[in-house]
């Protein structure tokens, strides 16, 4: 059969994320669809988003749901999918069965599929037997040589099957575009279960339809499923189809090189979103585990990483997740939102009082901005601004100083700014009123005392910082409130 789709050409790239909605949105999964993604718009393909959800048991709604809300707000915008539609549909498995259905018929009426009765029990014995010899456990054949006949009378008995697919003995050669040839002996695959029934697909065929239907051209996806394409190519081979390009992604390693704990396999891509990470940190992070640019850029925006994006490039070795580098690159995020931007992503992490004081809001996100690893760190790097705490008289003396001199260094303070009008309120002429009196008394026991009167913390940012955003009577108050402790 032609090939459908002539991938020298860099004709109709078309590619896909193909996730089972029997667990959450992980971290590997959401890498290879940006893989995906990256590699669809950087040759102007197709980007395809398909549930595979053949496994009744295990898949739900709700999985669904939680994979596809994180792929959305990672902005993997799919061209076609369930929500989407397009034009070969549909994009659910189970809304496919028909397709499959149609296929495992050919499939028995060419005699390349056939059924099986053996029972768990015969397969046991037969495993552990081959166990024993050493040798790679693989179906023996005992059904391989029923006639239709024979089939149809036992299924007609009553008694279970499943459906097999015919392989014969040889080499099966692939291509991947990270690891080049790739190549096994079908003698240890064997006459693999393409089917429960008519009705119930298995994956390794389901996937090999669903590629072939929706003329999928290259499959990128983790190095776990390496083992599964020779059992899809055998597939493809019987049904006629032509084999796609593979590129199988290095996998995801803890710092030192060993597998990556559980507790970040298993996060949810949404709960790193309630941790306080922008999609933009995230892209760029995921992007970099497995794959590099020409030169050492650490940080490449969306659009960079799409310019850039090269399979070629992409490394055989495991790619590290650093939650430090996260961390690092989540915070330059930060730094480069708008403030206007940055308030509304800071919007669900806050406490509702602070909702309402918009402005307020603004001023103090342009202060902690350039502080903030996570947007969840606002809330307690912000709560002072918002509130003074309560502390101690003793916060307001510098290293040791006289509480009677605190006092009068204060009130100095107090008088300075209490003649100054609200305009003078920035940061820059602040200093120029203040500064004097700091490099007369001493940088410390004036910039300590009210620095501590207005955070009411032993850290945080300097009062040039702080003034500003909280305006005026807010920072004489907060200064009368020092006074009168003192
Ligand atoms: N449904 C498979 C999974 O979630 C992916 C299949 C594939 O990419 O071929 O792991």
């Amino acid at each position: 059969m032609e090939p459908q789709i002539d991938i020298q050409t860099g004709q109709e790239i078309r590619v896909r994320i193909a996730p089972s909605p029997t667990g959450l949105l992980h971290f590997g999964t959401a890498r290879t669809a940006l893989f995906n993604w990256l590699f669809a718009r950087h040759m102007g393909g197709k980007f395809i988003l398909r549930i595979e959800d053949t496994d009744i048991e295990r898949s739900t709604k709700e999985f669904e749901e939680d994979i596809v809300t994180g792929l959305r707000w990672l902005g993997f915008d799919w061209d076609e999918g369930p929500d989407k539609g397009g034009p070969f549909g549909p994009y659910r498995q189970s809304e496919r069965l028909d397709i499959y259905a149609h296929y495992l018929q050919q499939l028995l009426d060419e005699d390349k599929a056939y059924h099986c009765f053996c029972t768990k029990e015969q397969l046991d014995v037969d495993r552990q037997a081959m166990q024993t010899q050493g040798t790679t456990p693989i179906y023996v054949g005992r059904c391989s040589a029923l006639t239709k006949e024979e089939q149809v009378q036992r299924i007609t008995a009553g008694e279970a099957s499943v459906i097999r697919l015919r392989v014969s003995e040889g080499v099966i050669e692939f291509h991947d575009i990270i690891r080049d040839v790739v190549t096994v002996q079908s003698a240890l695959i064997g006459d693999i279960i393409i089917a429960r029934s008519l009705d119930l697909p298995l994956y390794n065929f389901a996937v090999v339809v669903d590629d072939y239907e929706m003329k999928i051209s290259h499959v990128i996806r983790g190095e776990d499923h390496i083992s599964n394409t020779p059992k899809q190519i055998v597939v493809q081979r019987a049904l006629g189809f032509a084999t796609p390009e593979y590129a199988h992604l290095p996998l995801i390693l803890a710092p030192d090189r060993s597998k990556l704990s559980k507790r970040y396999i298993e996060t949810s891509l949404n709960d790193f979103k309630a941790q306080g990470y922008l999609p933009e940190s995230l892209v760029n992070f995921m992007a970099f585990i497995g794959w590099h640019p020409t030169d050492d850029k650490d940080v490449m925006a969306r659009e960079e990483l799409i310019a850039e994006f090269d399979l070629e490039r992409v490394q055989k070795g495991g790619g590290v997740f650093n939650l430090e580098k996260l961390e690092w690159l989540n915070a330059q995020y930060i730094k480069r939102l708008p403030v206007g931007i940055l308030v509304d992503e800071l919007m669900p992490f806050i406490p509702q009082e602070w909702n309402t004081q918009r402005a307020l809001l603004e001023r103090v996100a342009i202060v902690e901005q350039d502080r903030l690893k996570r947007l969840t760190d606002f809330v307690e790097s912000a709560a002072f601004f918002f509130a003074l705490p309560d502390y101690e008289a003793d916060l307001l003396a510098w290293k040791g100083a006289d509480v009677s001199m605190t006092k009068g260094h204060l009130r100095a303070v107090l008088d300075i700014l209490r003649n100054a009008p609200e305009s003078q309120f920035t940061k820059d002429a602040l200093e120029t009123l203040l500064m004097p009196l700091a490099e007369e008394k001493g940088r410390g026991d004036i910039l300590w005392p009210l620095r501590a009167c207005l955070s009411g913390k032993k850290a945080s940012p300097g009062p040039f910082e702080i003034m500003p955003a909280l305006g005026k009577s807010e920072v004489i108050h907060r200064i009368e409130v020092a006074i009168e402790k003192l």
